[in-house]
């Protein structure tokens, strides 16, 4: 089975990477593929980074670890990118079948918002781990109505709660605050050299 994480990326941090390591680990998972999310035109610099370099600082985080690997399926693709599309397409690339979306249980709580979810649910595993201030899902209670009859897909994986997240890091580097430790090393220089968020 291979794992796949999601997101805009804006900016990469170590909450994401331990998310996935901790995945790979738990589950035995033969890879995780990073696919950073494309954004609508209209958006970009005003809510989001150009691809290239939420692309490039993908790259740099992963750097060195075997078993990461990131995709630009979702970068390549003409018009607004599904899920669903995803996973075929990378099954396809991977040659495999069994595949788990890693994400953070925010994400799986808005999972019912996606096109398709029921055969993203259907078709696919989740791995998902919880993020402080969200609710945790124990066995028997807060599990949301959508989510009842896919319970045996969803894998909860224990890993440290790391209070980050790229909205937080975009304030504190605007700030002119420090971020070592929070994104790794080769991409803070990436993000000074290039000149990023340094305004909101
Ligand atoms: P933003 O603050 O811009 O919304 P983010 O930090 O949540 O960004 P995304 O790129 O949207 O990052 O996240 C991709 C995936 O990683 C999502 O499934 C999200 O739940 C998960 N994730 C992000 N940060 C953490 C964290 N600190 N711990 C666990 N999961 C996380």
């Amino acid at each position: 089975m291979f794992g796949i994480l999601g997101g805009t990326f804006d900016p990469i941090h170590c909450g994401h990477l331990v998310l996935a390591e901790k995945a790979r680990e738990a589950f035995q998972l033969e890879k995780v593929i990073v696919v950073p999310a494309a954004i609508p035109p209209h958006k970009i610099g005003e809510v989001a980074t150009e691809a290239c370099h939420r692309l490039k600082m993908v790259e740099l985080a992963i750097r060195g670890n075997p078993w990461f690997e990131v995709s630009t399926v979702e970068l390549d693709r003409e018009g607004p990118s599904y899920s669903i599309d995803t996973i075929y397409e990378l099954r396809k690339t991977f040659g495999s079948s069994e595949t788990a979306l890693i994400m953070g249980f925010d994400s799986l709580l808005e999972l019912y918002s996606w096109k398709n979810y029921r055969s993203i649910l259907a078709e696919t595993k989740i791995i998902t781990a919880f993020r402080p201030g969200y609710p945790i899902l124990s066995d028997d209670q807060n599990w949301p109505s959508f989510l009842e009859d896919y319970r045996s897909q969803i894998l909860k994986l224990e890993a440290p709660l790391l209070d980050i997240s790229s909205t937080w890091l975009r304030v504190e580097l605007m700030l002119g605050r420090s971020v070592k430790y929070l994104v790794p090393d080769l991409v803070i220089d990436y993000i000074n050299s290039n000149g990023l968020y340094r305004d909101l």
